[in-house]
């Protein structure tokens, strides 16, 4: 696989949805450098989602831009944004094996056949389930099921991949073998991620930047160390601190 990162650049990006009183997103900015891990940290209900769906195309922008490597993707289907997207249901088709599944996309760009077997093999050797190529979705547990979804997401080499909270329907010895798997995807992809959670430990564990989150403003970004240290805010500060 190629180790090349993609810049993405938001700009004042504003999304209100009918009949909320203030937006779900308001006026963010924000820039990923080409092959950060910068996850978006908040409570649920501060806007993550929003503003992961509308990078990915999934919703639209009330004002704004968000820019791929200086172009404006706002214009573009979800499809011709050449994004991976991975969501907390892995959404395998359930009829098709494992193969099948992370060929799926491949084919839908119009692949050659010996070169999807080939990009099929080296994705099931990055999430370590060669050994599942022919099993069926429900063949596998939880956490092997989302290591599909993950190599799907990005055999077609995306310019990044955004995961929405991944590891959400785990439980806690899966969520923990299932994070060090995408840090090492990570390191050896050299992609840009974009992971989305409401779990600090998750975001202070995995992150080069985290975004924080509240009522659909960032406010703070800055590196683990440095939200940790220097907390910008008493909300960025109990937020870190809390629990869960
Ligand atoms: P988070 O991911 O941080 O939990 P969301 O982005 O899902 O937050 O939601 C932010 C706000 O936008 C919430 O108030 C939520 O209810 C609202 N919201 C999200 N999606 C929609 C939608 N499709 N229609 C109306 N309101 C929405």
């Amino acid at each position: 696989m190629n180790k090349s990162g993609h810049g993405i650049t938001i700009s004042s990006v504003t999304k209100v949805f009918g009949g909320l009183q203030r937006p779900a997103v308001d006026n963010v900015s924000l820039t990923i450098a080409p092959g950060e891990f910068m996850t978006f940290l908040g409570p649920s209900g501060s806007g993550k989602t929003t503003m992961l769906s509308m990078i990915a195309g999934i919703t639209s922008l009330t004002t704004g831009s968000i820019c791929v490597d200086g172009q404006d993707i706002s214009p573009l289907k979800p499809h011709k944004r050449n994004l991976g997207v991975v969501f907390q249901q892995y959404a395998l088709f359930p009829h098709m094996s494992v193969a099948k599944n992370i060929a799926y996309p491949l084919q839908q760009r119009g692949m050659a056949k010996k070169d999807i077997a080939a990009k099929v093999d080296e994705a099931l050797e990055l999430v370590h389930l060669r050994d599942c190529a022919d099993r069926l979705p429900r063949q596998l547990s939880g956490g092997q099921q989302q290591r599909v979804a993950l190599a799907r997401a990005v055999v077609y080499q995306p310019r990044a991949l955004l995961m929405d909270e991944p590891l959400g329907a785990l439980d806690k010895r899966l969520r923990d073998q299932l994070q060090r798997e995408i840090a090492r995807m990570h390191r050896e992809l050299g992609m840009t991620f974009i992971f989305v959670t409401h779990d600090q430990h998750e975001a202070l564990t995995l992150s080069d930047r985290i975004a924080v989150f509240n009522e659909g403003r960032i406010e703070q970004v800055g590196t683990p160390a440095e939200l940790y240290e220097h907390p910008a805010t008493l909300f960025v500060a109990q937020f870190l601190g809390e629990s869960n």
